[in-house]
């Protein structure tokens, strides 16, 4: 059990805390919507949340999305945080600068089938309980996006694989699962300015290319972005890299926002490596520990306020960037190898998710 006062939410703790957060949020600051459905049928809740006001609407969007992966659960306490400082009656100064600028879209756990397992596991610390990474058909949610024009097939298998076993399955083709299909159709919707996708571990603060090893065109702003993040840290201090540099993937999320919405898409990898483990030698026999401190609340408290730094300077350079537009050009010519299906990609417009 978790002797953290923040401690990690269940799956129905989770949801009826998003429901609560929404409804109560002063205002009428916040509005749930359903993002889609998981494989099971599951809602995937998505909370839009601004300062009132007649440009509410007009407002640019930053997106911010966690638990892809059903396993790191520790990213979806750190959404649930952020959430719940952006719909408090007093929100933090980042918290309050942020409302009045954009509309922020927290999609709290995209991957809820595979998180229970984990979450579970995690509450009670039970030993052997299996904590999936990939959603209920066992595929990897980012490696089922759309490649980026002239991506090739990787040669290994943590970049995105074509085998059903592999925690890293990419699927049958882009887009094929409903979660990724929910995250793409929010993002074909919006148009983001800015994201940031939450993961662990690493303590890495990671921006695109995912798929290639040249920088991208807006590498300044990146950098900037991430330094926005790393200095309000109390600590330890991330680094921040180019995704690539640390293993290449492709049909990532953020690669696709970044090439196919213009989206500053960035990644968190929250936690150190096996945290957990070295806290607590037992949780090496518990996979869900593997991905997650024993206790989420030192973790989040290093990077929530540095979320909202860099949301909030992520929205300077994509101002800077629109009063200088620089368009998201691919860094080479096509290489050896192929997309191994079309890269399908959302052509209609959800009008589920409100
Ligand atoms: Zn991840």
């Amino acid at each position: 059990m978790s002797d953290d006062p923040l401690g990690y939410h269940s799956n129905p703790r989770l949801l009826a805390e998003v429901e609560r957060l929404a409804a109560h949020a002063p205002g009428g600051r916040a509005v749930l919507v359903e993002a889609g459905r998981t494989v099971r049928g599951q809602p995937i809740p998505a909370v839009r949340v601004s300062s009132p006001g007649p440009d509410r609407d007009g407002r640019p969007r930053v997106l911010v999305s966690a638990n892809v992966h059903g396993n790191e659960v520790i990213s979806s306490e750190l959404a649930m945080a952020l959430l719940a400082d952006l719909a408090a009656s007093t929100p933090t100064d980042a918290a309050q600068a942020l409302l009045g600028r954009v509309e922020v879209v927290i999609v709290p756990a995209v991957n809820l089938d595979s998180r229970a397992a984990a979450a579970d596991a995690l509450i009670d610390g039970r030993l052997f309980a299996r904590a999936p990474r990939g959603n209920a058909n066992g595929v990897d949610l980012n490696r089922n996006f759309p490649w980026v024009q002239g991506g090739h097939d990787p040669w290994h298998p943590m970049a995105g694989s074509s085998i059903p076993w592999m925690p890293w399955y990419r699927g049958p083709e882009p887009l094929s699962e409903p979660e990724a299909l929910a995250l793409a159709e929010l993002a074909e919707r919006d148009r983001p300015v800015v994201a940031l996708n939450l993961h662990s571990v690493g303590r890495l603060f990671l921006y695109p290319w995912n798929a290639y090893a040249e920088p991208p065109p807006h590498l300044d702003a990146f950098v900037a972005i991430g330094e926005a993040f790393c200095a309000s840290q109390p600590g330890p201090r991330y680094q921040i890299k180019q995704a690539q540099a640390w293993y290449g993937i492709m049909g990532d999320m953020d690669d696709w926002l970044y090439e196919r919405c213009g989206t500053l898409a960035m990644t968190v990898e929250l936690s150190g490596a096996m945290e957990a483990v070295r806290e607590r030698p037992t949780a090496l026999f518990s996979p869900a520990s593997w991905m997650n401190p024993v206790s989420p609340g030192a973790t989040v408290r290093n990077s929530h306020v540095p979320c909202l730094m860099a949301l909030l300077e992520g929205l300077n350079q994509a101002e800077a960037r629109a009063a200088a537009p620089t368009p998201v050009s691919l860094p080479s010519p096509p290489r050896a190898g192929r997309c191994p299906a079309p890269c399908r990609r959302p052509a209609r417009r959800v009008q589920a998710a409100g």
